[in-house]
């Protein structure tokens, strides 16, 4: 399934969220009501697409690095300063227009490789707030998983149930210290993340067990992106669309 599909059927998960939420908890206005559904369909949706930050060019991983093209130029650019840069020290040019242009070659290859430094980086940052300053376990756990992130196969231990039920359970367990809107954003965070991999079950690649990989689920019910995911997404869009008038109307 691709991003369209993805995004409603996070879409659907988080209407659903918000207003079982909302039926257990009612809110007096229709303001705080758009603000709590938009809070908590948002984070559904993050939780939806969050899974294919596996994946070098997913949705997600698009977000937070640069296009193809400008990934090459970059990295073509680094190669270039560098070798440039290198070349008038070795030579003894100077030492200091070596050093600007090693220096631009550096700044050139972090740019090419964006997505793993921000990965790496948010990983070290959940890792010294759960070791320093004694974050909640699930810092620990999303530390390591997004340091995993930019190395591990695509579908692979992010896609498998049993990462999701820790996450699961570690985000139930670290959100509901904050009742209310956090521990809702929590439960749609982690309605999305399962909606995701609800998704990638009807393609042919399907999703499997990291502890007993041949257990794998996939339907082979359609091609991603075709007639039948176009299908399935709309369906779902008129679902979310049926929960909110039913919550309208009824309740
Ligand atoms: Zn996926």
């Amino acid at each position: 399934m691709n991003k369209q599909g993805h995004s409603a059927l996070a879409l659907l998960a988080g209407s659903a969220t918000s207003v079982t939420a909302l039926t257990t908890s009612p809110m007096s206005t229709s303001l705080e009501v758009i603000g709590f559904a938009g809070v908590v369909c948002t984070a559904s949706i993050l939780g939806g697409f969050a899974p294919d930050l596996d994946h070098k060019t997913s949705t997600a991983s698009q977000k937070i690095q640069l296009s193809s093209g400008k990934r090459k130029l970059m990295r073509a650019l680094s190669g270039i300063f560098l070798c440039i840069g290198f070349a008038l020290i070795l030579l003894g040019y100077s030492m200091q227009a070596g050093s600007i242009c090693i220096g631009a070659g550096i700044v050139a290859g972090c740019l090419a490789r964006l997505r793993t430094i921000i990965l790496i980086a948010s990983g070290v940052l959940m890792l010294v707030g759960y070791a320093i300053y004694e974050w909640h376990w699930m810092a620990l756990f999303t530390g390591i998983a997004l340091l995993m992130m930019p190395f591990v196969k695509h579908r692979w231990i992010i896609h498998s149930p049993e990462f999701a039920i820790i996450l699961s359970l570690g985000l139930y367990i670290f959100g509901s210290q904050y009742p209310g809107l956090v521990v809702t954003s929590c439960l749609g965070f982690i309605a999305g993340w399962w909606s995701h991999l609800f998704g990638d079950i009807f393609g042919s690649e399907g999703i499997r067990s990291l502890f007993a990989p041949r257990f794998k689920i996939a339907l082979r019910l359609f091609d991603n992106g075709g007639f039948a995911e176009r299908i399935i997404s709309k369906l779902c869009q008129l679902c979310s669309i049926v929960i909110w008038v039913w919550y309208g109307v009824v309740l």
